[in-house]
């Protein structure tokens, strides 16, 4: 995990894009409560959002892939609005229905009072029985005399002119419009169109999504991280792990990474998601780690988190950081590769490079026991204070085990996880493999330019 990482994603994960973004905002502002749709048939899909296009600046399919990318993100809700049916072969919905006689398929069909002459059988329109004002039966010839008793009306009917079936339910096919193909009941396409409205269970998140992380961001890069937002991360188990925003910089003798993880919840963060969190961290090896939390954290969290050295920031904590502005112009140096010749160019690279340094420190240990170390550097870069601390080792021969396990040892007793182990004229190879397996940098020098 001491790999820059680089490639920055895209600032947001809402539906991808800008627009989308600024339709968000818009509802978030309360500019746009519902979006609704509107029917318009010389329009593409027969049916527009008005509102919506006009903040999104796009029209048609693409707005209807917006706002179903948002409802299928969670920030909008759908609600039925009507169904269409649409011509499978070019998309229209121009479409007329039309009917058909479901024996034969003949469209000569006509509607009317159907008849059913006892005497004979004969089934047939009323037209067909009118004769000089009176009804006569067009097959028999006879005269209709008492609906009831020598013939019925069968209601209002359809009967086939080409192969006299009668019926109730004709066929129905669709005819476009546009086309003019004709297209059989069940294989017309039907869609449904849906009005949006703001979930307004997102608001917390969003607005945090929106703003803060944004400039959380940015406050990074300009402080010389590179930034990673939703960063799969392999861990030391071989799981992977997503990180919110995985922020890097090698500033040339130790590259920092820190987790920061988001989380915003309706109700105050459980001690369950602080330990989700800092497991993720302990994995992939980050110890610096920050939490952001919207609302707040509840007590037994709380205390968890600060047992595991998490910084929490709550909104308005991360507003306070976000407004220490610009770096200050000793904060912003440019990378120089960094290379030990003397322990006072260490010095003075380290300070170049923003750090407080102190020689020779002494610090009290948790252990209770005093230790000096030879460098301690520590620099606050607005959002996380990080201390280093180098040994320098000077001998005749390689460096032995035992010095490199006294720096390990004090180092881990007054808490610093930063370490930097200078070896001259170099480690032996127990030395070398014991300062790896402890995640210290080691830089090994053949010999000192001047005695430093
Ligand atoms: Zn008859
Ligand atoms: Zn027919
Ligand atoms: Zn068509």
């Amino acid at each position: 995990m001491n790999k820059p990482i680089s490639n920055s994603q895209p600032a947001i994960e809402l539906g991808d894009n800008e627009k989308a973004m600024k339709l968000v905002a818009e509802m978030l502002a309360g500019n746009i409560v519902d979006i609704r749709p509107e029917f318009d048939f010389t329009s593409e899909l027969g049916f527009t959002y008005p509102a919506a296009e006009q903040v999104l600046a796009v029209k048609g399919e693409e707005v209807v892939s917006i706002l179903e990318s948002l409802a299928d993100k969670g920030i909008l809700r759908r609600g039925f609005f009507d169904r269409l049916l649409r011509c499978p072969q070019c998309r229209s919905v121009n479409l007329r229905p039309t009917t058909y006689c479901p024996k034969c398929g003949s469209g000569n069909i006509a509607r009317g009072r159907v008849f059913e002459h006892f005497v004979c059988k004969y089934i047939g329109l009323e037209d067909e029985f009118i004769a000089k004002g009176r009804y006569i039966c067009p097959k028999c010839g006879q005269e209709l005399r008492t609906i009831g008793s020598d013939y019925q009306s069968l209601g209002l009917m359809r009967k086939c002119r080409d192969c006299d079936e009668v019926f109730n339910i004709p066929l129905i096919k669709w005819r476009c419009l546009k086309c003019s193909s004709l297209t059989a009941e069940d294989r017309v396409t039907e869609v449904n169109i849906y009005s949006y409205s703001f979930n307004e269970a997102k608001r917390g998140w969003l607005e945090f999504e929106l703003k803060p992380k944004l400039q959380l961001i940015e406050f990074l890069k300009q402080r010389g991280y590179e930034v990673k937002e939703n960063a799969e991360v392999k861990g030391r188990s071989g799981a992977k792990h997503s990180i919110d925003i995985l922020a890097t910089r090698d500033d040339g003798i130790i590259t920092y990474n820190i987790a920061i993880g988001v989380k915003v919840a309706g109700d105050e963060i459980g001690l369950g998601e602080i330990f989700d969190f800092d497991d993720k961290a302990y994995d992939i090896g980050i110890h610096d780690k920050i939490l952001i939390v919207v609302p707040g954290l509840g007590k037994e969290a709380e205390s968890f988190a600060s047992l595991q050295r998490i910084k929490v920031l709550e909104v308005k904590d991360l507003e306070t950081v976000l407004a220490g502005g610009m770096p200050k112009p000793s904060q912003e140096v440019k990378r120089e590769p960094f290379e030990f010749k003397s322990k006072s160019k260490l010095i003075e690279y380290l300070k170049r490079q923003g750090y407080e340094v102190k020689e020779n420190a002494e610090v009290k240990g948790r252990s209770g026991a005093a230790h000096n170390i030879d460098i301690l550097a520590t620099r606050d870069d607005g959002i996380m204070t990080h201390h280093i601390a180098i040994g320098i080792e000077v001998a005749g021969e390689p460096v032995g085990l035992d010095k490199v396990f006294d720096f390990d040892d004090k180092a881990y007793d007054i808490g610093i996880l930063n370490k930097v182990f200078i070896a001259v004229p170099g480690l032996t190879k127990e030395a070398r493999q014991f300062a790896q397996r402890q995640k210290i940098k080691v830089f090994e020098v053949k010999e000192l330019e001047a005695l430093g």
